[in-house]
């Protein structure tokens, strides 16, 4: 399959963008003439999004395919800003924009990425992520699905769980055993799937935060066109590797402050939409579109939070770790301007962002006292803080736990020994490990 890779507007290789011929104010007063004369929150929410993406304001670092206008990091941050300024809602968020449209510039052919990101940008198309497996979560490696060509079709078999939004995904991201004779990392396949056939059944998984966001999916006898693999046959694991990277990167500009879970009426008014989101949004929403740390930065203002001198000090030092998370990402973002790839940072972050939720949480519940056990309307922050309080445990699982984070920077960053017998692990055929 010959695989296209486009062109994002960091690499040193890209081509001229927006923003090597306009100034970031320039870039910053067209899409203010633009967003005013465009944005009506009479309007429905998939009007607003497939306007956004026409207009390539939807994703502006990206290509116009993928609803964007290549703009760099400084342009698009000016589109973003100018944006929110008029008060005008964000574009389409989720498992599709920050881990299936990254992954697919990177492997998809030409025919995929004209076929997926289309309606990915435009919110019409909304997908899930098939990798772990009861008993394969953080080896994900050993998984255990099967897909077996049959003709121009693969036909898959087996259970994933933990699946974010398979209950209302049309199409799935999925890694499946291809050749068990190989070692665990070498016979794995990806595969662009489609959720909505026969042969596929969703179950959903209620959280103790109250929301039932994840799944657990059987595939029976499901099937899957050639077309639809994403890379060679065997070469799963690195494409997998890919999208976990993007999992991890908190400056994926495939992120939005929208709400990336939870199911949306395309018919709806777009004002309507946002103002039920804000008062409803969901813990899992509020983690991954940013809105934690300014829910936090809200109760530490309407509280005592920030008086009490033990408090304080423990603001400060969270302060200080916010400021080393910017300049973090920074570091990395100046990286890959350079031409190179995410490095080690990707995972310290990672570790980072997981631990600064917790001591948000414990600070904020701290601060409101009582009123942090509260949820519902008419109590502080409207519930939102305490949705947001029962998410935080599940930032250190969710795409790598803190203690897989810890071996990668243990393993490739200080050199340190593999764990004893995972070598013996990589080499052996996967049909002879033990299982479970
Ligand atoms: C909110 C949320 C959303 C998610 N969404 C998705 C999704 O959309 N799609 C999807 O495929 N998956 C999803 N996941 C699953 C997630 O990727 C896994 O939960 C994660 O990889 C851990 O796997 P596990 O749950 O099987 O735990 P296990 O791997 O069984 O780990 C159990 C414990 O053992 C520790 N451990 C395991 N191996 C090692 C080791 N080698 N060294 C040290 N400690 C170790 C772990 O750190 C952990 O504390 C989601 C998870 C969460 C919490």
């Amino acid at each position: 399959m010959g695989s296209v890779p486009i062109v994002l507007s960091e690499p040193s290789a890209r081509t001229a963008t927006m923003s090597d011929t306009q100034s970031v104010a320039e870039i910053a007063d067209e899409a203010r003439d633009w967003v005013i004369e465009n944005w009506d929150p009479a309007m429905s929410l998939g009007d607003w999004w497939q306007r956004l993406a026409g207009a390539g304001y939807a994703f502006p670092r990206w290509p116009a395919l993928a609803g964007g206008r290549s703009l760099d990091k400084a342009g698009a941050r000016a589109v973003i800003e100018t944006r929110r300024s008029v008060g005008a809602y964000g574009p389409p968020n989720g498992v599709a924009t920050f881990l299936v449209a990254p992954t697919l510039f990177q492997y998809g052919t030409t025919e995929q990425q004209e076929r997926y990101l289309p309606g990915i940008v435009n919110g019409t198309v909304r997908w899930c992520q098939l990798f772990s497996e009861p008993g394969y979560g953080s080896d994900m490696a050993g998984l255990a699905t099967r897909a077996e060509l049959d003709g121009d079709e693969w036909t898959v078999n087996g259970q994933k769980v933990w699946n974010s939004g398979a209950h209302y995904a049309d199409f799935a991201i999925l890694i499946a055993r291809t050749d068990p004779d190989q070692p665990k990392h070498k016979g794995i396949t990806f595969f662009l799937f489609d959720m909505r056939q026969r042969g596929v059944d969703v179950r959903p998984l209620r959280e103790m935060t109250g929301d039932a966001a994840f799944n657990e999916v059987f595939m029976s006898d499901a099937r899957v066109h050639e077309r639809d693999r994403l890379g060679d046959i065997g070469a799963g694991w690195h494409v997998a590797m890919t999208t976990l990277s993007h999992e991890r990167n908190p400056e994926n500009p495939g992120l939005s402050e929208t709400a990336p879970f939870g199911e949306v009426d395309l018919s709806m008014p777009v004002g309507e939409h946002a103002a039920a989101e804000a008062r409803n949004v969901d813990g899992f929403s509020l983690s991954l579109s940013g809105g934690g740390g300014a829910l936090f930065d809200r109760v530490i203002d309407e509280t005592t939070g920030g008086s009490d001198p033990v408090r304080r000090q423990k603001l400060v030092e969270l302060g200080a770790m916010r400021q080393i998370a910017r300049w973090s990402n920074a570091r990395a973002a100046a990286r890959m301007k350079a031409g190179g790839q995410p490095g080690p940072e990707v995972s310290t972050q990672k570790i980072n962002g997981a631990e600064m939720g917790r001591r948000m949480r414990n600070l904020g519940l701290e601060s409101m006292g009582a009123d942090g056990m509260l949820w519902g309307d008419d109590t502080p922050t409207d519930g939102l803080f305490h949705r947001y309080a029962m998410f935080t445990p599940a930032s250190s699982i969710a795409g790598g736990t803190d203690e897989v984070m810890r071996n990668v920077l243990g393993e490739r960053v200080l050199g340190l020994p593999r764990e004893p017998g995972e070598s013996d692990q990589r080499e052996k055929p996967w049909k002879d490990l033990p299982r479970g």
